[in-house]
């Protein structure tokens, strides 16, 4: 209704911060550095960088916003470019990996922290910047905990430059304390008191358990919008499905209801919807990750479903890789999501958990990412910036130093630094492109195989979460279509293919419609792709492609992973020829149930859901492995016992026999 009835500068007056305007533009002016602690919604976001522009910073400089998230940077460059009165991209803009949204004109400019970060190391006190503004720190996110050591000090070497801290928590203590006790700006909150409903039992399914909440409330209780946090997208899409399902199971007599998917993949069109009204007073049913916990705030939510769960990316020592695994959220995370039902007015929260589980299961605060992923682009990153010894970096929590070590030992193993932990050539050059390192070794390795085009084909396709769309109702429709593009030998080479072919059908949308295929997944591939070649011709490097004598991408492909390398076991299932652990093949592979199984494959990265799933799966020849790797793969197997020997011989006869009957 607000949105609606009111003037942008209505709107902008209504916010919490608005009535400290004043008091918060002299703290700023005063001070270097600032912490400001506001509750969600109360305008941190969308007016801070608009309060410093129209304060005379952006005279000097640029006034610069990091976000951990790519959703948040888009989406709210979009409504601070609206509120400007501006074309996004002008005065207003954002830069996200591979997406430069940017022009001479920008003052205000949104970005992910890693885009921040990566400008820091061509311009060391990021001197076009009159004022950063270091939003959601309370995420705690990789870029940001190590953005946090450098921007320190750059502020201490540029007295012209001012910093915020933003943070919807009460880590503002420790954020100040780290930056020589430095003023903490309390924005006054405006929130109603929110009930808390817990499970009475454990549930076993969240889905199901949130679901017949959203209906429950649905059905029964007054008018509001509902926010349901799910883990990831699948989930959302599930939740969102079975909803509307079980809705039309009880026909036209039910309430009018709009129910809205919000993950970080969705479209960003898709995305904006969440802000709309619903038509005709539906009610709204918005299914989130915890991107809605604080980046996003809808107005009109009266009822918050907390599933209990999120999904993170988490450093497995052991395996010595990320893995995508689904945890229980932290008090800290669990409090901020009942908090987004209390901002309109009274609200309830369920919680699909019990008040025992709360108390005693739940961490107080979540782990911040630093302490739990893999660190293979922050140890590249801060040794080019030149820092030899990353224990004495000046981190807000230091990494675990087995986790900093063995990511070291990765970026060894992979050439980029020496035996002294000094970068190599072919780190710095590593350096340049902005991908995970392993793909950025692939496309340095690919040059001495002639095949530099053909592998940023593949590395710009698994920058994109998937190219495949596999729609609900015609799963075994999509699966065969896809089928058509398999490379028997590898899913990497599956990507080139698909590539290529629509590349000969001139790169057209309805081609991909027709095949089943992200047609824009597709054209964002054909942009990250020029963006990587670019790099490539600036390194001078040769450009060429090995046409069709694919093995050459292969190779390059098992330069990249060695540490992802695996030997069959059994039918679908390989073990990590460097943990031992077990990975299986993942039936969408091309490599799934093809007959012949190889004996030796790389994989681009495990996923644990019931069981270790590699994604991207290409099957390579032994000799490569052992001329990258000998030290791990004694592939020619001279170890081999006689009791294993003869385990195999039995197994081969059983086979055979098999095969015969
Ligand atoms: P904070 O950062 O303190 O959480 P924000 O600045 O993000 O607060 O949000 C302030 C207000 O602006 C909220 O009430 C929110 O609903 C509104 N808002 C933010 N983004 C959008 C958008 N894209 N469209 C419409 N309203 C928005
Ligand atoms: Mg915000």
């Amino acid at each position: 209704e607000f949105s609606r009835t009111k003037t942008i500068d209505e709107q902008r007056r209504f916010l919490p911060i608005y009535g400290c305007r004043q008091a918060l533009l002299n703290v700023v002016r005063d001070n270097s550095v600032v912490v400001l602690v506001g509750e969600t919604g109360s305008g941190k976001t969308t007016q801070i960088a608009q309060y410093l522009h129209e304060d005379g910073y952006t005279t000097f400089g640029v006034v610069g916003c990091t976000q951990p998230r790519r959703v948040a940077a888009m989406s709210v460059a979009k409504r601070v470019s609206e509120e400007v009165g501006v074309e996004l991209g002008q005065e207003v803009g954002y830069s996200i990996r591979f997406e430069d949204v940017t022009s001479e004109n920008t003052v205000i400019k949104f970005m992910t922290d890693g885009v921040l970060l990566r400008e820091s190391l061509t311009e060391g006190d990021l001197d076009r910047y009159s004022a950063v503004i270091m939003d959601e720190a309370h995420e705690r996110s990789l870029n940001t905990d190590v953005l946090f050591g450098i921007l320190k000090k750059v502020v201490s070497r540029r007295m012209d430059m001012k910093l915020i801290v933003t943070s919807a928590t009460m880590d503002a203590t420790k954020f100040s304390e780290f930056f020589g006790n430095v003023p903490v700006f309390r924005i006054p909150g405006r929130t109603f008191p929110v009930d808390i409903i817990y499970a009475k039992q454990p549930c076993e399914d969240y889905v199901e358990a949130a679901v017949k909440q959203a209906l429950q409330i649905h059905l029964s209780q007054p008018p509001g919008d509902i926010l349901i946090f799910m883990t990831g997208q699948e989930d959302i899409l599930c939740t969102c499905q079975v909803i509307t399902e079980r809705l039309l199971e009880l026909g036209d007599k039910v309430p009018a209801i709009l129910v809205l998917p919000v993950y970080s993949l969705l479209p960003s069109e898709l995305q904006a919807k969440i802000f709309d009204k619903a038509e005709g007073g539906a009610r709204k049913v918005i299914v989130a990750t915890n991107i809605a916990e604080t980046s996003l705030t809808v107005d009109g939510i009266f009822y918050v479903i907390d599933c209990g769960y999120c999904k993170f990316k988490v450093y497995n020592p052991r395996m010595g890789m990320d893995s995508l695994t689904i945890f229980p959220v932290s008090q800290a995370a669990a409090n901020q999501r009942s908090g987004r039902a209390g901002r309109t007015g009274p609200g309830r929260c369920y919680r699909m958990y019990t008040d025992f589980a709360y108390k005693h299961e739940l961490l107080v605060q979540s782990v911040p990412e630093i302490q739990r992923t893999n660190l293979g682009n922050v140890v590249l990153l801060l040794k080019s910036l030149g820092i030899d010894n990353l224990l004495t970096f000046d981190f807000m929590d230091p990494p675990p130093q087995d986790n900093l070590l063995n990511s070291m030992y990765q970026l060894w193993f992979l050439g980029a630094l020496d035996n002294t932990g000094s970068l190599t050539p072919m780190g710095r050059k590593m350096v340049e492109f902005p991908l995970d390192p392993t793909l950025a070794k692939m496309l340095i390795f690919s040059e001495g195989l002639g095949c530099v085009d053909d592998v940023a084909t593949v590395v710009s396709a698994l920058s994109m979460p998937t190219i495949f769309y596999r729609p609900r109702e015609r799963e075994e429709e999509s699966d065969a279509c896809r089928e058509k593009f398999f490379a028997p030998e590898s899913d990497h080479l599956t990507l080139l293919n698909v590539y290529l072919q629509w590349k000969k059908n001139n790169y057209r949308s309805d081609w991909c419609t027709r095949h089943f295929i992200h047609a824009k997944s597709m054209k964002k591939v054909k942009e990250v792709r020029v963006q990587i070649l670019d790099i490539c011709k600036q390194l001078k490097m040769t450009v060429s492609t090995c046409g069709s004598d694919w093995d050459q991408v292969r190779k390059a492909i098992c330069s990249a992973y060695f540490q992802n390398a695996g030997k069959m076991k059994s039918v679908g299932e390989y073990v990590n020829m460097r943990s031992g652990m077990p990975c299986h093949l993942h039936p969408s592979s091309a490599l799934y149930g093809m007959g012949v199984q190889p004996e030796y494959i790389v994989y681009h990265e495990l996923v644990m859901t019931s069981k270790e799933y590699m994604q991207c799966v290409t099957s390579v020849d032994p000799e490569w492995l052992a001329e990258l790797g000998p030290m791990f793969f004694s592939v020619k197997q001279p170890g081999e016992t006689r009791a294993e020997k003869r385990q195999k011989e039995r197994e081969k006869k059983a086979m055979m026999e098999k095969d015969m009957a």
